[in-house]
């Protein structure tokens, strides 16, 4: 019988197990403080359970993280990781440090289905749903790493927020990504603040409601057009949930609390999305829902066909939305020299769909780029 991975359960899911094991409740709140707070990983070490408790949970369960294949290191002090999954995937988590936060971004799925035309993670097909440890284990592997560097920053901790925008749709990987959501925000855990978790995702209407009676996190959504014809183009998903449904469960997430807004993310396209009409569209279309809108200029890579738009455009987007009532941030592009920003995470996907063969030819180039930029980037692997 194979063992029990424990990193991956919140306090709910060990609890049950301890007591399948014939153990009092009280032990998961031991148990979770060891594995997320002292980043614990060897039964052993865990003093404050008795030596028959140590020995029945070292024959039973294990509590092991993905593996680090490799570490890059942008100027801009982005990091990314490269994890080994089962199955001879990678999957890719970025840790994006600033003066008064560090923000870790977190990748749900290997791969992805949604086939976002501008997304470079879509290129790469589908592989499956991360498991909840290994969701969580790309933060435990960071935060263990940080803590015994010891030179973060950012106020009291490693890391003090975390974004699920890396590769995947979270939404679609439901119970693992709320599972994973759970320690982040449990405070015997993480302790992260519920505003500083933020799930990303392309509008899957329906999860969008279950999240809402399951987990309490910032919610993004990824807009990126400000009408269904538009949008149908840049995110596939559109012709299953068009933007009125979208809507409308953005404000049922939000319920009645007045001071919350969604944050829309509208990632810059050259000639495409970026026309002052379309920044009034989006004026009218976001009146109903309280929101605040992040602008995302286009991080490129091989194969596609679409150009970020220039600086004064985004400028000029970004002047409308904010005349026209609109809280609307310009997101900086970190670590893209290292192929970290947002939508440039790859990994190395086998792509059981076998949906996109016609990029086979860019994932060899994207493999050759990678390999040079290895030799480039300062490798801590
Ligand atoms: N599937 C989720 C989360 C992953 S993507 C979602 O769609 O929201 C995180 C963000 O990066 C999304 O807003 C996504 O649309 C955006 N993105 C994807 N590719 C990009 C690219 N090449 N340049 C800039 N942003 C991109």
């Amino acid at each position: 019988m194979s063992k029990t991975n424990l990193l991956g359960l919140d306090q709910k899911a060990l609890t049950q197990t301890l007591m399948d094991l014939g153990e009092k409740p009280f032990r998961a709140q031991q148990l979770i403080k060891w594995i997320h707070s002292q980043m614990c990983d060897d039964f052993a070490q865990m003093t404050n359970l008795s030596k028959t408790l140590r020995e029945k949970l070292a024959a039973q369960c294990v509590i092991e993280a993905p593996q680090v294949i490799s570490e890059h290191l942008a100027k801009d002090g982005t990091r990314k990781w490269l994890f080994k999954v089962e199955g001879g995937s990678a999957i890719e988590t970025v840790y994006i440090p600033e003066p008064e936060r560090a923000t870790l971004c977190i990748s749900s799925q290997v791969g992805c289905t949604l086939n976002c035309r501008f997304c470079h993670t879509a290129q790469q097909g589908f592989q499956r749903n991360l498991t909840a440890a290994e969701i969580i284990g790309q933060l435990w592997v960071v935060v263990k790493t940080l803590k015994k560097e010891g030179i973060f920053k950012a106020i009291d901790r490693p890391v003090t927020n975390v974004v699920m925008m890396g590769m995947g749709e979270p939404l679609l990987n439901f119970d693992n990504v709320v599972m994973a959501l759970n320690l982040m925000l449990d405070d015997l855990a993480y302790g992260l603040s519920k505003r500083r978790v933020t799930l990303s995702t392309s509008g899957v209407v329906p999860g969008i409601d279950r999240l809402a009676q399951a987990c309490d996190v910032a919610l993004a959504v990824s807009l990126h057009a400000p009408n269904d014809t538009l949008r149908s183009e840049l995110v596939p998903l559109n012709k299953k949930y068009p933007i009125a449904q979208l809507l409308a469960a953005c404000k049922r997430y939000l319920g009645e609390d007045k001071r919350r807004r969604i944050t829309m993310e509208y990632v810059m396209l050259k000639g495409v999305n970026d026309k002052p009409e379309h920044a009034y569209e989006l004026i009218k279309l976001l009146k109903e829902v309280p929101s605040k809108v992040n602008l995302i200029p286009f991080n490129p890579f091989i194969g596609t066909k679409y150009e970020r738009s220039d600086e004064k455009t985004i400028q000029r987007f970004q002047d409308i939305l904010m005349t026209g009532g609109l809280v609307t941030l310009k997101r900086k592009t970190r670590g893209d020299e290292i192929d970290a920003a947002c939508g440039q995470l790859a990994g190395k996907v086998n792509d059981k769909t076998q949906r996109n063969l016609k990029f086979k030819q860019t994932l060899i180039l994207n493999t050759q780029k990678d390999t040079q930029e290895e030799k480039q980037a300062t490798s801590f692997a």
